[in-house]
């Protein structure tokens, strides 16, 4: 089978990359894993031998088959279709872990998707992205990697970078290299369906090298921008845009 690049297939080959991968998931017999992409199955595998109680793998290509066909067991459901634009609320068992190895060009809007999952109980991600990807969900204030979904993460939870990875590890081997994120959601999971929250962070980034005060002239309910208006919006911590949906809104979120 020819690997697509448009699929984002470049397959986990390194095995002590794999089992970083499994021991820092932490599986419990109590828990219901997603995997998005599995692939050959290589994670598939792993994750199905370490006694969890139920897995779901979505896969789009469906000339995985052949792979995928060996894995029929009462605990295992592989869905077919966009990862992106799944219903997760079908899913059910509904899955607490998130575990996988990602295409790395859906990146951004996936977990913009599955942050709306997090009031069900998916709270905890465990994924191989692109190092570029890693950086930016993983940004500080004050620095150019800085972006819109990093600061919602940041709003509901915390992502850390758990390990680099060389493209070495992958085959075909790809261009870039990558890294092992952690994220874990805690607060506030009403922001992430909340289109206006999504807004307001998409509008102000929309001109990355001008002030707040252009980039968020279309949301009027805004009075002041006070001390933020000559800011970037990469400059802002968390905080300080929590302040900002809070002016817009009324509504409070815990910091
Ligand atoms: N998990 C395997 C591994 O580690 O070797 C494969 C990882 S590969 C980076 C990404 C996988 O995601 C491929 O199997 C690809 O076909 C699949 N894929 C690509 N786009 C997808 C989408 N939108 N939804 C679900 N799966 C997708």
């Amino acid at each position: 089978m020819k690997a697509l690049k448009r699929f984002g297939q470049n397959f986990l080959v390194d095995k002590n990359i794999l089992n970083l991968i499994i021991t820092r998931a932490d599986l419990k017999s109590s828990d219901c894993v997603l995997e998005i992409g599995p692939g050959h199955g290589v994670l598939t595998r792993e994750l199905l031998a370490h006694g969890i109680s139920y897995l779901h793998a979505i896969e789009l290509d469906e000339r995985l088959h052949a792979s995928l066909d060996d894995f029929t067991r009462d605990n295992f459901a592989l869905h077919w279709g966009d990862a992106v634009k799944f219903d997760y609320d079908t899913l059910s068992p509904f899955p607490n872990k998130l575990v996988a190895n990602i295409p790395y060009n859906i990146t951004t809007p996936l977990i913009w998707n599955l942050l709306k999952y997090a009031s069900n109980g998916l709270r905890y991600y465990l994924l191989m992205l692109q190092k570029e990807a890693a950086l930016r969900l993983t940004a500080k204030p004050d620095t150019k990697e800085r972006y819109p979904l990093g600061i919602a993460i940041e709003a509901m939870g915390h992502a850390a970078i758990i390990h680099n990875v060389s493209r070495t590890c992958f085959k075909p081997v790809p261009k870039v290299d990558s890294a092992i994120v952690e994220i874990v959601i805690e607060k506030n999971f009403e922001l992430s369906g909340n289109a206006l929250w999504r807004e307001l962070l998409h509008a102000g980034f929309a001109h990355r090298r001008k002030t707040l005060i252009n980039n968020l002239r279309g949301f009027r309910e805004i009075q002041d921008l006070g001390e933020f208006a000559n800011k970037r919006a990469e400059d802002l911590t968390c905080r300080d845009w929590l302040k900002i949906y809070h002016d817009l809104t009324k509504i409070k979120f815990l910091i």
